[in-house]
């Protein structure tokens, strides 16, 4: 049966052909704007709760593509994932921000830089060297280098475990991110040595609507407070927000109501602007 079976390959092949071509387009085009500077770090401040402060910023890749414009990672970092550029971007993005950071200092306090892992990085047994060998030129100690990982990320993997606990052992802090979402357990929360956890935007879009998300995620504030582990509400976007999670006892918040992610020179003019308390 020849002809329903030409059929079917071609209804097959065209798509997954031109799908393949397009992303062979965009991925010698990110290649292009790694290296040319086209990838940028966004800084996202992280405030503490407690005293109203900056005590840290997340690190967001942007991409500005020539004729394209924005392009959210969303996009890219899965494409960067499959494509072996997931080491270049970032290491473009942390030497950039690790050496921005001592400007970024406020009465001689540095704040942390939190920078975002790929699970694929985690089976690169020189990361922790490399990440050390950037904090060495800039002069900035590891401590103040968080790494943010899902539990998805590192689940199930012996060497994920063991690049976690090199990551720890060279001073850096590892922060379990999205916590609270589909994949994410209880039970990682003693066996990977983080010392952070975030709690996922879903729960702060829903706490101040629904009184069962605000429990659980007052529960989730006690629980990490009882194990020694400092919690980031993400997300947080009105005035609303705030208080609640400010009162259930999370350690910091992060969202729009406090400050978007910001290039540099955005954040550098936000900065100056801002009175800090
Ligand atoms: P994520 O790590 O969970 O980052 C938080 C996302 O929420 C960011 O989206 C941020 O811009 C957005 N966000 C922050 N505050 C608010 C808020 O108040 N309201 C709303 N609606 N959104 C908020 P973004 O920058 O588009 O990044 C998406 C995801 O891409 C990140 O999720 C992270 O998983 C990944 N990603 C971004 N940069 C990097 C990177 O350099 N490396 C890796 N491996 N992944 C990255
Ligand atoms: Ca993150
Ligand atoms: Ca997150
Ligand atoms: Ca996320």
């Amino acid at each position: 049966n020849r002809g329903a079976g030409f059929v079917e390959s071609r209804l097959f092949d065209a798509p997954m052909l031109a799908k393949a071509r397009a992303s062979a387009t965009l991925e010698s085009e990110l290649r292009a704007s790694i290296d040319s500077g086209r990838v940028q770090p966004a800084f996202q401040p992280i405030v503490d709760l407690t005293s109203s402060r900056v005590a840290g910023y997340e690190i967001l890749a942007r991409w500005e593509h020539p004729e394209r414009g924005p392009i959210f990672p969303d996009v890219f970092i899965p494409l960067a994932e499959q494509t072996d550029l997931i080491e270049p971007l970032f290491a473009c993005l942390a030497r950039t921000a690790i050496h921005a950071l001592p400007s970024l200092s406020a009465d001689r306090h540095l704040p942390f830089l939190s920078l975002n892992l790929s699970k694929l990085q985690l089976h690169d047994g020189t990361l922790q060297d490399r990440i050390v060998g950037l904090c060495a030129d800039a002069g900035v100690p590891t401590h103040r280098i968080h790494l943010e990982l899902t539990e998805s990320d590192v689940a199930e993997s012996g060497e994920a475990t063991a690049t976690m606990h090199r990551l720890r052992a060279a001073g850096f802090e590892l922060m379990l991110d999205d916590f609270g979402t589909g994949t994410s357990s209880l039970s990682s929360l003693h066996d990977y040595p983080v010392q952070w956890l975030k709690i996922d935007r879903g729960f702060t879009v829903q706490a101040t609507r629904r009184r069962s998300v605000a429990i659980v995620a007052d529960a989730v504030a006690d629980l990490a407070r009882k194990l020694n582990l400092r919690t980031v509400a993400e997300g947080l976007e009105t005035a609303e927000e705030v208080p609640l999670f400010q009162a259930m006892g999370f350690d910091m918040g992060q969202g729009y109501r406090f400050g978007r992610p910001m290039p540099l020179p955005a954040l550098r003019a936000w900065h100056a602007s801002r009175a800090d308390p």
